[in-house]
């Protein structure tokens, strides 16, 4: 199991840091004097996602939380951390929407888990996502939605939201345009406690809501971002 801290912090580019948590990542950008989040771990993260904003971006206050896709290993610290930063905004797909206010839920059923559960990983992983607060009410009230290809500014750095549908209907990725580096949420990772693969790859198919078109998506996306540096939402930092 892994253990209850951050596997590493690390400087992509001037203001940009990709954090690789206990067993999802996220990003925190700073540089016009705010911090801002791409995805923010499990609910029981929380205390790592905070120390974590401190440590790259020191007493600036959070602005804006950018979230990939409505699952509570990517949204768990972010009601927490509206209650400490009341004027910060959330951001995602305009069809994640339903997803992050938990409207509708499209994340991986026990039926969909059970039968891999006699395999050791899969059980491990299992595990950790409930004590890591996995099962928790992360519902986000007032998310603002992003276009395809929709332009913005996270805390001083130029991002342009890219629909990737499959993982869940609305997954979006976030790529940092000067930095030519992406955030890819799960769309295409680098590894997962229940993969032995290592390097860019789709999730393991049971967590996606439309596999076809989730692994359809990581193929094309590995290619297109071939020469992005990869931020993924599990796995490490793939520099390029
Ligand atoms: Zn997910």
């Amino acid at each position: 199991m892994p253990a209850h801290r951050v596997r590493s912090i690390e400087r992509v580019a001037e203001g940009v840091h990709f954090v690789e948590g206990p067993a999802s990542n996220w990003i925190v950008l700073s540089g016009d004097g705010t911090a801002s989040l791409i995805d923010a771990g499990y609910p029981n993260d929380i205390d790592l996602v905070r120390s974590s904003v401190r440590e790259a971006a020191g007493d600036a206050p959070l602005a804006a939380i950018a979230v990939t896709h409505g699952h509570s290993d990517h949204t768990g610290g972010i009601n927490p951390l509206l209650a400490e930063y009341p004027g910060a905004i959330v951001l995602t797909g305009d069809d994640e929407l339903a997803n992050v206010r938990r409207d509708v839920t499209y994340q991986v059923t026990a039926g969909a888990v059970l039968p891999h559960l006699v395999k050791p990983r899969f059980a491990r992983w299992l595990r950790h996502a409930i004590q890591a607060g996995g099962l928790q009410d992360v519902a986000v009230a007032n998310p603002t939605g992003l276009a395809d290809g929709a332009s913005f500014e996270l805390s001083g750095h130029r991002v342009r939201a890219r629909t990737t549908p499959g993982h869940t209907p609305g997954h979006t990725a976030y790529e940092l345009v000067d930095e030519r580096a992406v955030a890819s949420g799960d769309a295409l990772v680098t590894g997962h406690a229940v993969s032995r693969a290592t390097g860019p790859q789709a999730l393991h198919p049971m967590f996606h809501h439309d596999r076809a078109a989730a692994l359809a998506a990581a193929g094309e996306l590995a290619r297109e971002w071939a020469d992005r540096t990869l931020l993924p939402g599990h796995g490490p930092l793939l520099r390029r």
